[in-house]
């Protein structure tokens, strides 16, 4: 579903993610885990075309992302392209990023109906399903301001998947959370692992909730995949030297 193939990607002088091969398969969880600066909310911004690429290529459901087939071959994507390629993807930020103006179900509602073009009925129902799937139809009349930060995170989680995308990416969403509500967002992604097939990546600091959902963790050294594997096979028994460094360091 997600593939990258040969990327490259350096801000001047510095190469953050150096010639990156990453397969995620539909219905697939990876978690990214790894050191400060190794590379892992890059492969994220990759994947929402916030960054430019300076080598190889991202491929989403089989169609390039960051290229457009012109004449059989492959040239970098203009705007309009890209517009449209990335509303397969959903993302969550650490920081919420609701509109402030709208209520809950507003901010739900309006990607659908601005970018789908669905009808203000269709794009309803489907908010308050997902409001209600989240934990969130009592607030859904709710401005974020009056929102702790948890429901806020959550309301985000029911935005992004209103747009019905085909890839989540989740970016340290519990970081600037309240060790108290933590759970309750982490339950709403544990919710989505086990009852929907959505092919997910997630960048966390988190280790415990890491192991519990994911069905592959790649651990990212100097923009590389150093290690890779299912979760117990990674955090029970590394092979690498600096995932084992990584792992006695967070513990
Ligand atoms: P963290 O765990 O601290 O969030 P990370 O592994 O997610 O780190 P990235 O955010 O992907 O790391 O950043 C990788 C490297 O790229 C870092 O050294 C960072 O300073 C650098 N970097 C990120 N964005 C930019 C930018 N816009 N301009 C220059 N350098 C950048």
């Amino acid at each position: 579903m997600v593939r990258f193939m040969n990327v490259t990607k350096r801000y001047g002088s510095l190469t953050v993610l150096d010639s990156l091969d990453l397969d995620v398969t539909e219905g697939e969880m990876v978690t990214i885990i790894g050191p400060s600066g190794s590379g892992k909310t890059t492969v994220l911004r990759m994947l929402m075309t916030l960054e430019t690429i300076n080598g190889g290529v991202i491929y989403v459901d089989g169609k390039p992302l960051t290229h457009m087939a012109k004449n059989g071959v492959l040239v970098p994507a203009d705007a309009k392209y890209l517009r449209r390629a990335r509303s397969s993807i959903g993302m969550c930020f650490q920081h919420f990023n609701l509109f402030p103006h709208m209520t809950a179900l507003q901010n739900c509602m309006e990607g659908p109906v601005q970018v789908l073009g669905l009808s203000k009925k269709e794009a309803r129902a489907r908010s308050e399903e997902l409001l209600e799937m989240v934990g969130m139809i009592d607030k859904k009349d709710q401005h974020p301001s009056r929102l702790s930060g948890g429901q806020q995170q959550r309301v985000a989680i029911a935005r992004a998947l209103a747009m019905r995308p085909k890839v989540m990416l989740f970016d340290e969403v519990t970081s600037a959370l309240d060790p108290e509500v933590i759970g309750e967002v982490t339950n709403v992604i544990r919710k989505l692992v086990s009852e929907h097939n959505l092919t997910m990546l997630m960048v966390t600091h988190q280790m415990g909730f890491a192991r519990d959902i994911s069905d592959r963790i790649c651990f990212f050294f100097a923009g590389k995949i150093e290690e890779q594997g299912p979760p117990d096979a990674l955090f029970g028994s590394p092979q690498r030297d600096r995932t084992k460094q990584f792992l006695s360091a967070v513990k």
